[in-house]
């Protein structure tokens, strides 16, 4: 080979390897310049669509908490709308002196333990638990109230019974009444509690004071009964709710018929209203407890007439009886007690518990013991049956089975109530602010009257309890009510 085409050669060697240098430089930075690409594209998707970054952690949705929650990961920011809800209703059980539920209701928010906001509150709510004070229960007060009267013109119109209207006039207060006394219990320092929330029953059925009850320094405890919340037929005409419902929200209300035949729905009767109440005023109610309710059964419970009156009256004429009332269709009695069952439910829920007002509502220390085991035997049957268990029994009239001594077993009446299970006994005293027998055997109370009877007597300057309980009776009697009010 000349040295011309050796030189030729090795050139186009050169240019070759050159070309290729060239070629595979091109080829790297593209490489490097695709792959900053997409790193950037990638960096921008993290950033536009989530998964990090301090400020948008602050919108994660509940769903996204509680998730993180679970995971163990706790993501959630301080404050998030589920611990939130939590935090409230801890306050309200707080607010109902009911601290541990409180606690316990703060300790099962997630990481709580890192949550400064959380454990301040559980120090505060341990704080004012240990300094409250265990309520004696010797020295608690007992009111009770009946049915409202909700349109008084129509209560106390001229055309009525007299006899019956003094009646109404002496037993029942209105509903603005209501209202005012129950407002000036609150702001006396009053805290409901029911009946069952006194006394404890061991497993040997032996009875005692309750000590589970505490409150703060300047709360006192009162115990609150209703009265016959059955809503009797005889009540028609008379200005009074029909019977309590669950209206369209859940909510407990009282349905009324106004003398044009129109019903609606409303805050016709005690129980929407303290229910009311207590929502505004949570620490008004022990543990939410808002009382006990003291059934009969001759006309059903709490509106249903889950029974007829005829059976207290086998003389009577059922049939006129019937047509007097032809809102009530007989066949219908099943459904009215599944109804009634449902609303005893909502009531429980709602802190109420419920009594025995014997099933035909008349004297126990007047009647014998064969009419007793009767009315006892049917109330089991056909009230306990829709109401559950209890075992406090509220005479109907005051009519206390015995003296102010204690009951003993010769006291065949007592003997036979104990016999069917009952052990808690409650009469009426409207001048003592509470008297009260706490036995192994059984536990008995007096309770104040607060109706339109007891409210005149204290305004005629008699000293009855309700001066003693601390309430002002002039700015809650209604002046319109027909005086003199008499017991009838
Ligand atoms: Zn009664």
């Amino acid at each position: 080979m000349s040295e011309y085409r050796e030189n030729n050669v090795t050139s186009r060697n050169e240019r070759r390897r050159r070309r290729r240098r060239q070629a595979m430089i091109r080829r790297v930075c593209f490489g490097i310049i695709f792959a900053a690409l997409i790193a950037l594209i990638i960096l921008l998707c993290i950033k536009i669509f989530g998964g990090g970054g301090s400020s948008e952690q602050t919108e994660t949705t509940p769903q996204q908490q509680g998730q993180s929650s679970e995971n163990g990961e706790s993501q959630a920011p301080e404050t998030g709308s589920s611990n939130q809800a939590a935090i409230d209703e801890a306050a309200i059980l707080a607010a109902q002196y009911d601290y541990d539920a409180a606690i316990e209701k703060l300790k099962g928010i997630a990481g709580y333990q890192d949550k400064k906001e959380i454990t301040d509150l559980i120090a505060d709510y341990e704080l004012t638990r240990d300094t409250c004070v265990t309520v004696d229960m010797s020295t608690v007060p007992h009111v009770f109230f009946h049915t409202l009267i909700c349109d008084f013109n129509r209560c106390f119109k001229s055309s009525h019974n007299q006899s019956l209207m003094n009646g109404y006039n002496a037993w029942m207060v209105t509903v603005d009444e209501f209202k005012e006394c129950i407002r000036q219990l609150y702001d006396l320092g009053y805290v409901i509690i029911n009946i069952g929330d006194s006394y404890t029953k061991d497993a040997d059925g032996n009875y005692s004071m309750s000590t589970d009850v505490k409150l703060p320094t300047g709360k006192k405890a009162l115990i609150l009964s209703y009265d016959d919340t059955c809503y009797y037929c005889q009540y028609m005409d008379w200005g009074m709710a029909d019977r309590v419902i669950l209206d369209e929200n859940g909510d407990l209300k009282c349905e009324y018929t106004d003398e044009s035949g129109n019903t609606t729905v409303g805050d016709y009767d005690h129980i929407p209203i303290l229910i009311d109440f207590c929502r505004e005023h949570p620490d008004f109610a022990w543990h939410g407890h808002k009382g006990t309710l003291a059934l009969t059964g001759y006309d059903g419970i709490l509106g249903y007439r889950t029974e007829f009156r005829m059976f207290d009256y086998p003389t009577g004429d059922e049939t006129a009886w019937l047509q007097a009332n032809p809102w009530c269709q007989k066949s219908e009695i099943e459904t009215y007690k599944e109804q009634a069952k449902v609303i005893v439910q909502a009531l429980k829920d709602n802190g109420y518990e419920f009594a025995s007002h014997t099933w035909g509502h008349r004297h126990a220390d007047q009647k014998g013991l064969d009419w007793l085991k009767q009315d006892t035997e049917w109330w089991c049957e056909r009230v306990e049956s829709l109401t559950g268990d209890t075992d406090i029994f509220v005479f109907p009239h005051g009519g206390d089975i015995g003296s102010g001594d204690d009951y003993t077993s010769s006291n065949e009446k007592y003997s036979y109530l104990k016999s069917m299970g009952f052990g808690v006994f409650c009469g009426v005293d409207g001048t003592s602010l509470y008297w009260n027998q706490y036995r192994s055997g059984y536990v008995r109370q007096s309770r104040i009257n607060i109706d339109g009877i007891n409210m005149y007597q204290t305004l005629q300057g008699k000293a009855t309890a309700l001066t003693k309980l601390g309430l002002d009776v002039e700015k809650i009697f209604d002046t319109r009510r027909p005086t003199p009010i008499t017991a009838s």
